[in-house]
Order: structure tokens, then C-alpha cells, then sequence
């Protein structure tokens, strides 16, 4: 499936819910790309998963803002592969650096950056370490197997808008 027909079908997905996040967080290594960027050469072309792209467009065309949360020991080789990619400038905040925690300090700095609260944030992510510690914080968030799909959307939303209802429910008890 081509970039155009994935966009297609996210932005469908996009369009069955009413309410949506207002910052998609995305990890780099088996999230968005099939690889651990520090075992690369930065002078090789790199791909991203086939649903990658597309689902990234669509975000951008419903006024979705993105992110990354990277925990890679290499940010010049994820930020120079960002860049072969032409997704670098398709984000509002790139925090990548490797750290002891799971992404908590990734995730607060997204914040201050963005302003946006955590419960308004969707994060994808392989690794259920930082699933665990950054749905915490109050952050949906949706552990891949193979990459960031269109069915990781849709998982991802409908997890999101159930967290928004049953949160707002207890607020108003
Ligand atoms: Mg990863």
C-alpha cells in the first residue's frame, strides 16, 4: 500500500472519532523505522515502516501535532536520517537522548515544550517499560509489534477517546 492509499485510510480512521488527541508522540527504533538507528551508518538511506508515512500525513492534514520520543544513544544519526526522510520538520518537538529513565524526562519536556497536558497525548512505542512508566504519567499510551499500522491508530484512538471519557466521568463525580 502506497503512502497516499495509507493516508487515505487514516484520515477515515481519524474521521470515526469525536474526540482526539492533541499531540501524537512517536519512538524512533521499532516504532517508526525497522532498525536501531546506532547500529546504522548515517551515510545509508533509510526506510520507515510501510503505514509510517502515511499515517504521519494524515495526522498533519487534521492539525494533529507530532513528536518524538527517542531514547537512542545516537540523536545525530536519528536526526540525520529525519532529515533523509523529509519527516524533520513534520514535528513540534524531537526529544531524543538516551536517559536511565523510561522516557518520564522525554515526556516532561514535551510538555514544557509544547504546553499541551499529558492526557491529551497518544505515544506508540515497542518497548512496554516505557509503555508502563509513560501511561503513568496519564499519557495513552500503545505498545507496536511491527511498527506504528494503521490497526496501531485505530488501537491507539479508541484507547484514547475510552481514557478521555471515563477521566472526565470522574472528574465530574
Ligand atoms: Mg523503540
Amino acid at each position: 500500500m502506497g503512502d497516499a492509499r495509507v493516508k487515505e485510510e487514516a484520515l477515515q480512521i481519524l474521521g470515526l472519532f469525536e474526540i482526539l488527541p492533541r499531540l501524537v508522540v512517536f519512538d524512533l527504533d521499532y516504532t517508526l523505522w525497522p532498525f536501531y538507528c546506532e547500529c546504522r551508518s548515517k551515510r545509508e538511506m533509510p526506510r520507515l515502516y510501510t503505514h509510517a508515512k502515511g499515517i504521519m500525513y494524515a495526522l498533519k492534514d487534521k492539525g494533529i501535532d507530532m513528536a518524538i520520543a527517542s531514547r537512542s544513544p545516537t540523536p545525530d544519526i536519528a536526526k540525520t536520517f529525519l532529515n533523509k526522510l523529509e519527516i524533520q520538520s513534520m514535528f513540534v518537538a524531537q526529544e531524543i537522548f538516551s536517559s536511565w529513565t523510561h522516557k518520564t524526562e522525554h515526556f516532561q519536556r514535551i510538555h514544557r515544550r509544547t504546553g499541551v497536558p499529558f492526557k491529551s497525548m497518544l505515544f506508540f512505542d515497542d518497548e512496554d517499560r516505557n509503555i508502563e512508566s509513560v501511561s503513568n504519567m496519564g499519557v495513552t499510551s500503545i505498545l507496536v509489534g511491527d511498527g506504528v499500522t494503521l490497526g496501531a491508530l485505530r488501537q491507539g484512538l479508541t484507547n484514547f477517546a475510552h481514557n478521555t471519557i471515563s477521566s472526565n466521568r470522574n472528574n465530574r463525580k
